[in-house]
């Protein structure tokens, strides 16, 4: 008797046990617990289930068990790197890595932590004097040097002739050559210069500070050597803004100018020989004419091109696009291009020595970094000391005697 009651105790104790295993009977009460964020020294967890017969769950679901602290995502830093700066009138430092709760460390992991300043480099007191800007005070004009904390250094220009709104295109229009400095005032939509049947000599347009303008035309004429700097090319989108070529002209200059405008430097209606565009700033632009969208938009180049020290912000669609450079030598060096829509670069009708180097990339959006189209026999094409989003990027051989050429992201970012 005993024995068999001890067996029937035992068969209770198995069928109670088997019912909870397969869940024969029993229905998972499920109660959620909420996901936490991590933080440096607490663990965090996933959302999970839990039943009051101990079992735990990823979803309520029976399928869905999942073993006891599964969930537990483990405390710890997320240092980010920050780059290493040189010092100069302020402080720079070496690279390391930044964490939220304010600890550094010397590397991502966070395994060695900088436990004193020593990530600091002190600063040398020196003003990086960079940004060129002219500025009418009373009647003087001054050349202004500045650095990026806001120093300034001031130097009284000369030689030149002050323009105003009301006369600047009748002046620099008469006289054909010269320095000519344009004054504080609201210039309109268009300053323009040229006059049927007349060749200009050597022209240097300078605009100050208090200059409002949209736009200058290069017209009419035949231009040989024309200087445009310190302009801020400010105003609403009607594609038709900035420095706009519709002649043959020699050699077109641009310095130290500021484009808040569609179209930035535009030559497809005319055409320029040599072409240098230094210490610019193209923000947002997105000038489209027949699918060919950039700031700088010149198709057809002869001579000497070089596109160095500029930025580039926020490029609508390419960033550079040159054409027709046939026996030209294309230089584009140090150059900030950061966010475009479609190509970093784009080159049509390419035949000359191309020199692509030190320009630091990121965020190009939807198409390749690079795109050559109607390549002819290609001439040389250097990328060298590029970088995308922090990293190499200097594609090799360029194909030749290809009508379409894509330098495709070759980053890998992860
Ligand atoms: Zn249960
Ligand atoms: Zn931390
Ligand atoms: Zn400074």
């Amino acid at each position: 008797m005993k024995k068999i009651i001890s067996i029937i105790i035992a068969s209770i104790l198995v069928c109670s046990l088997a019912v909870s295993l397969v869940g024969c009977g029993h229905e998972h009460s499920f109660v959620k617990v909420d996901a936490e964020e991590k933080t440096c020294y607490e663990n965090g967890n996933t959302e999970y289930y839990t039943c009051s017969c101990g079992l735990y769950f990823s979803e309520p679901n029976e399928n869905a068990q999942i073993e006891k602290d599964s969930w537990v995502i483990l405390a710890g830093h997320e240092p980010i790197r920050q780059e290493a700066k040189e010092p100069s009138c302020a402080v720079g430092n070496i690279e390391y890595y930044d964490c939220l709760c304010g600890k550094k460390f010397l590397d991502a992991n966070a395994q060695n932590e900088i436990v004193d300043n020593s990530w600091q480099i002190p600063a040398t007191g020196e003003h990086d004097y960079k940004k060129e800007s002219y500025r009418q005070e009373e009647n003087k004009i001054y050349k202004i040097t500045s650095c990026s904390c806001g120093a300034e250094q001031k130097q009284e220009f000369s030689g030149y002739t002050l323009v105003n709104p009301s006369n600047a295109n009748d002046v620099i229009n008469t006289a054909r050559e010269g320095v000519f400095v344009l004054g504080d005032g609201d210039y309109g939509i268009t300053t323009s210069l040229g006059v049927y049947g007349e060749e200009f000599g050597d022209i240097t347009l300078i605009g100050t500070e208090g200059v409002f303008i949209r736009r200058i035309t290069l017209d009419k004429s035949l231009f040989s050597n024309v200087t445009i700097k310190g302009f801020s090319f400010d105003g609403i989108s009607n594609g038709q803004d900035g420095v706009r070529v519709m002649v043959e002209m020699g050699k077109l200059t641009i310095e130290s100018c500021e484009f808040l405008v569609e179209s930035c430097i535009r030559g497809d209606e005319g055409n320029i020989t040599s072409l240098f565009v230094k210490d610019s700033y193209f923000h947002q632009a997105d000038y489209n004419n027949q699918g060919q969208f950039s700031p700088i938009y010149v198709p057809r180049l002869v001579d000497e091109v070089e596109i160095v020290g500029n930025t580039f912000i926020n490029c609508r669609f390419n960033a550079i696009q040159l054409g027709g450079v046939m026996t030209a030598t294309v230089l584009i060096e140090s150059n900030v291009i950061d966010g475009t829509r479609s190509r970093a670069f784009r080159f049509v009708s390419v035949m000359a020595t191309m020199i692509i180097r030190n320009n630091t990339i990121s965020n190009v959006q939807n198409l390749d970094m690079a795109y050559i189209d109607e390549v002819g026999s290609f001439g040389a094409i250097l990328f060298d000391g590029n970088t995308y989003n922090g990293e190499a990027w200097n594609p090799g051989d360029v194909p030749a005697e290809s009508t379409e050429v894509f330098v495709l992201r070759d980053i890998d970012n992860d």
